[in-house]
């Protein structure tokens, strides 16, 4: 197979994700009253409501309404007044209901958008665009629709490979997390490169985090991401068939499935092959991608409007009482910073890469002169990122490196008492 480089030159890639937050931050479920609670003891928190027992009535939860229409506000989404909840028919074992309800056509959230600045060796993949071989440029990567919809419960699969369900002699399921509210972020399919996407969901994480909708844990599936891409000959208009890569659980599993996909998707092209749209499943040990399904088509899951939920009219009131929660966003946070501190725009948007040293770095600028800006930025995005990402167990409020002590530090090394290897080692 032939590198990602090599196809990126003959072929356009286009990517769209679909990215899932559990809103794991509300205290209960999005219909009923269940707790919510990651890790508890299987099947405690269930009712007849999130177990689809017959008669029992939804009811929806009004600050699960309030994250999603949070989520719209922060990336730029038009909030849609009026929508209304749909049943997806399907019957598989987690779910007890026979259908997921979620939205149709019109979602909480429509036509948003998020720009991301790529630069560094990432920006060298766009060679359809002059900028980005300077070594930076803005991609502005559009976004369908944010909808509401709730999440099934859990299968346990016994006797099989890593838990996997081939090979297993019987299986378990948890209902606990059946019935968690569930917001599904849907891009238009405007990203090019797997380092596009990946910078989207690092993004995206970072905006969920500070509106404090969701826990955003890729590991524990509180945030889970599919990606859809497609190949096209450089030039042409059309998209081509696209394959669907399910549950990408980390941005590296992310990056390096959608890259192996646009080179095997560019060999089977090349070879006169064709591809179908199929859902395929990224193997990182094995370093592939294998199908899982011929996709099915929306007709399948006969979706109708929710007979047990009234349409949502959202007044303006509302709608304003959520914007007034809007807090400072990553990219604002990263402005401020650039006109506050003199940092350069690579310097600020690395800072607030992560609330702690973020944070760190505002405690630090409390008790340290102006000049001392640019080499506290350097000391943190370099050696105490590398550190924090080394040993994610460490607190860095609760670690020895305190502000004053890296104003110490900072200011040592700024006179030449000491040089930078010894900061580093210190
Ligand atoms: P489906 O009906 O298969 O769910 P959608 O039209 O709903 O497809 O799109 C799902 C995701 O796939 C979106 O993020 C969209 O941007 C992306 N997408 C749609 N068509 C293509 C294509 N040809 N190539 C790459 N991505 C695509
Ligand atoms: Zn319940
Ligand atoms: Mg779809």
């Amino acid at each position: 197979m032939k590198k990602l480089e090599e196809v990126l030159q003959d072929w356009e890639a286009v990517i769209g994700l679909e990215v899932h937050a559990e809103l794991t931050t509300l205290e209960t479920k999005m219909f009923c009253n269940c707790k919510l609670e990651f890790g508890a003891e299987p099947n405690t928190h269930t009712c007849p409501v999130c177990l689809g027992l017959p008669g029992a009535l939804p009811v929806p939860n009004k600050a699960a309404i309030e994250s999603i229409v949070l989520a719209g506000l922060a990336t730029n989404c038009d909030i849609e007044k009026r929508s209304m909840f749909y049943r997806k028919n399907y019957m598989y074992p987690d779910m007890s209901k026979n259908f997921q309800i979620t939205q149709g056509p019109v979602a909480f959230c429509m036509r948003g958008h998020l720009d991301l600045e790529v630069d560094g060796a990432a920006a060298k993949e766009r060679i359809d665009i002059p900028e980005a071989k300077e070594g930076s440029y803005v991609a502005h990567i559009g976004i369908e629709r944010i909808h509401m919809e709730e999440d099934a419960g859990k299968m346990i699969h016994i006797g099989g490979d890593e838990g996997r369900i081939a090979g297993a002699t019987h299986s378990l399921v948890d209902y606990n997390r059946c019935g968690t509210p569930l917001i599904e972020l849907v891009t238009q399919p405007d990203l090019r490169t797997p380092e596009e996407a990946r910078l989207f969901m690092q993004k995206l994480r970072q905006i969920y985090l500070a509106i404090g909708i969701s826990d955003c844990s890729m590991e524990e599936g509180s945030l889970r991401c599919d990606g859809n891409v497609s190949l096209r000959r450089r030039g042409e208009t059309k998209l081509g068939t696209k394959t669907e890569l399910k549950n990408m659980n980390s941005f590296k599993n992310l990056h390096d499935g959608l890259a192996y996909e646009i080179c095997r998707q560019a060999e089977v092209l090349e070879e006169g092959g064709i591809i179908y749209q199929e859902t395929r499943h990224w193997d990182p040990s094995a370093k592939r991608t294998i199908v899982m399904r011929v996709k099915e088509t929306a007709d399948d899951y006969r979706l109708f409007p929710d007979p047990d939920l009234a349409p949502y009219d959202l007044s303006d009131e509302f709608i304003e009482n959520v914007r007034k929660r809007l807090p400072e966003l990553p990219d604002e946070k990263a402005k401020r910073f650039e006109e506050t501190f003199g940092l350069s725009a690579y310097d600020a948007r690395h800072l607030v890469e992560h609330r702690a040293t973020s944070n760190f770095f505002e405690e630090c600028m409390k008790e340290a002169s102006a000049e001392l800006a640019k080499p506290l930025a350097n000391l943190i995005i370099n050696d105490v990122a590398a550190y924090l990402n080394a040993n994610p167990e460490v607190d860095l409020t609760e670690s020895n490196l305190s502000p004053a002590r890296a104003v110490e530090l900072v200011t040592l090394l700024s006179k030449d008492v000491i040089s930078s290897k010894q900061a580093k080692q210190v």
